[in-house]
């Protein structure tokens, strides 16, 4: 089904007020609006209203056991959806808006398409100006996932909101370039064990609460929740573009060796060090900045992804990163964006194509 949908720009950093207020109408009368968020952009809907709310789910492609995370413009608000314990709210209240999300208990009578049945709920605080005014004009929280088609890598960009959802939703807020580029990091409360890295690394987490987050292998992307529910979307397949992406771990001196005789057209996709010396083995590469600075790294991390799409090669490879800091994060999406494939040596490599 196709509608029509209402284009808006505004100002990322001085959100205009009578735009917002066109916006956040939408959302009041059960529609559904793209908008920015510091992380990604958000594909959202009133979380109270389950009729709207099951539209991001058909735009998306969504499966319905994959809940949302509600987003929040205060504190107030946020305590009226989750029980969340006096000593994390406390610590909450200090680093909130930020890029993290926190599962706790589902206080309200949320609707099922939000919390897919669960008794806990996803919510977060986002740090974007244009954000927070949407959610406190609406008056509502607002329940929303990232901004791409199911598996598809998400949308940083207006314009790529633009491609993806035009005709689709009632209305896409273009505000440019996300802050970070990659979703919010996932907190269970229950247990203190990180779900997804995201740009709040766990150093960070560490310092704010006084106590290490369990980290597991979901978290890095080389496990799947399997069928125990923890965080039903690490379980799909995510980010990926059409085109094969692999990962290269190892030593790049070695890589000029491997990619000998390859006679099909392939991209690298890496640091702009990596890059630099694929283009002199005659390469075609795609840049996603310098490794020395990996908050730029995960910015342009989907955009490179997408980009890998329209150069019509058979395959990509692409670099692979310390998990550490913001690293961690970086490597749970290349990791699900090359559905897990990784080599290390030619023999690898040549078993993957
Ligand atoms: P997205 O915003 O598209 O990145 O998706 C939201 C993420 O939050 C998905 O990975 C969900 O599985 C996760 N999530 C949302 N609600 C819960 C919950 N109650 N318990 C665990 N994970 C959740
Ligand atoms: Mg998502």
């Amino acid at each position: 089904m196709t509608i029509k949908t209402a284009i808006i720009k505004i100002d990322s950093l001085k959100p205009q007020p009578e735009r917002i207020s066109k916006a956040a109408k939408f959302i009041q009368n059960g529609g559904v609006v793209v908008f920015p968020t510091e992380t990604v952009y958000g594909i959202g809907a009133n979380a109270f209203d389950d009729a709207a709310c099951k539209k991001i789910f058909e735009i998306k492609g969504r499966p319905a056991d994959n809940p949302l995370i509600v987003h929040v413009y205060s504190l107030d608000q946020a305590v009226k959806i989750a029980h969340i314990e006096n000593k994390y709210l406390n610590k909450i209240k200090k680093i909130w808006p930020s890029p993290i999300t926190f599962i706790a208990k589902a206080r309200a009578d949320l609707p099922k398409s939000v919390t897919a049945g669960l008794d806990t709920v996803a919510i977060r605080m986002p740090a974007h100006p244009v954000a927070l005014s949407l959610i406190k004009k609406a008056g509502v929280p607002i329940a929303a996932p990232s901004a791409n088609p199911s598996q598809k890598p998400t949308a940083t960009t207006g314009s790529q909101c633009i491609k993806y959802f035009d005709r689709k939703v009632d209305c896409i807020i273009d505000s440019g370039s996300s802050f970070f580029g990659l979703e919010s990091t996932i907190i269970d409360l229950r247990t203190f064990t990180l779900l997804r890295p995201g740009p709040f690394t766990p150093e960070e987490i560490e310092t704010a609460f006084s106590m290490k987050p369990h980290v597991g292998k979901i978290a890095s992307g080389t496990a799947s929740a399997g069928r125990r529910v923890i965080s039903p979307g690490t379980k799909y397949r995510h980010y990926a573009p059409e085109t094969p992406l692999f990962m290269f771990e190892g030593d790049e001196r070695r890589l000029s060796s491997m990619l000998e005789s390859i006679e099909v057209p392939f991209a690298i996709i890496g640091s702009s060090e990596m890059c630099a010396f694929a283009e002199r083995l005659g390469c075609s590469t795609v840049s996603m900045g310098s490794r020395k600075d990996l908050y730029n790294i995960a910015k342009n991390l989907y955009s490179s992804v997408i980009l890998l799409d329209s150069l019509k090669v058979k395959f990509g490879i692409v670099e692979s990163f310390e998990q550490r800091g913001v690293g961690l994060a970086i490597m749970n999406r290349l990791r699900k964006a090359s559905a897990n494939k990784s080599f290390s040596t030619k023999r690898e490599l040549l078993k993957l194509l």
